[in-house]
């Protein structure tokens, strides 16, 4: 048995509204409460403004809350960033930070991710870090070489296999539909488990949960959260429909 627990955690991007919200983290505690519980952590990282209702939510249940993002400052002349302070004080437990989305639309670069991870651990929460290559990279057969070189530039100082996770998220695979197929997420799963070792050691890298991301269903979660190297799901849109999520997470 992995010493790994596994992670659920729901990414909902820039999606909802107060309502939907509601009815979102106020199913996922329904099924808390009824049970049966899967076997996993749990976490949902919902837009900013909509994190504080949903902790209400979830209150007295187990399932976590964390943000899509965080600034690298604690405080500041930041005009709409938020700190990562901030986001602990408001009962977040963890923060994705690198998500490919951001990169592309933001011109985040290593240096800035790895500033955000570390932003994150030094407020507390687990910085949720993502890699993944493009079409175009993986075409060109530099899929290891690219998600090995984000990993080392985008790891934050200070890393445990507490305070950090990684998610490998093929840039191909997010809100396509099209999935990674279980041969190519454990291939790099075992890289950046490697990749980790070198970095900060074995023991370190046995122990820390890398997360598969890009059109994980309820139908395909089963196979790849099988994978001996495969620590969970970063799930988009499937975490956006209560009864999806939770079958996800029942598959661990
Ligand atoms: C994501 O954006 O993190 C993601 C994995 O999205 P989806 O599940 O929709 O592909």
């Amino acid at each position: 048995m992995s010493i790994r627990r596994k992670l659920i955690a729901g990414n909902w991007k820039m999606n909802g509204t107060m309502a939907d919200s509601a009815d979102l983290a106020g199913a996922l505690a329904d099924r808390w409460m009824k049970g049966p519980r899967p076997d996993c952590d749990l976490l949902v990282c919902p837009p900013f403004p909509l994190i504080v209702p949903v902790v209400a939510a979830l209150a007295g249940t187990e399932v976590a809350v964390g943000a899509q993002d965080c600034h690298a400052k604690p405080a500041g002349a930041h005009t709409g960033d938020v700190a990562a302070p901030l986001l602990s004080d408001l009962g977040c437990r963890a923060v994705i930070v690198g998500h490919s989305e951001r990169r592309a639309d933001h011109g985040e670069t290593d240096a800035i991710v790895k500033a955000k991870a570390e932003a994150a651990l030094s407020a507390g929460l687990i910085a949720i870090v993502c890699v993944g290559e493009t079409l175009e990279q993986r075409e060109a057969g530099r899929t290891l070489e690219v998600n090995r070189s984000q990993l080392r530039g985008s790891l934050p100082v200070g890393a445990t296999a507490a305070n950090i996770v990684i998610a490998y998220e093929p840039v191909w695979a997010i809100g396509t539909g099209r999935v990674a197929t279980p041969a190519q997420a454990q291939e790099v799963h075992a890289v950046l488990r490697t990749e980790l070792a070198l970095l900060l050691g074995e023991e370190l890298a046995a122990a820390t949960r890398i997360l598969y991301g890009g059109s994980m269903k309820p139908d395909n979660a089963a196979e790849l959260l099988s994978l001996a190297d495969v620590d969970g799901g970063l799930i988009g849109g499937a975490s956006l429909k209560a009864a999806d999520f939770w079958a996800i997470a029942a598959a661990c």
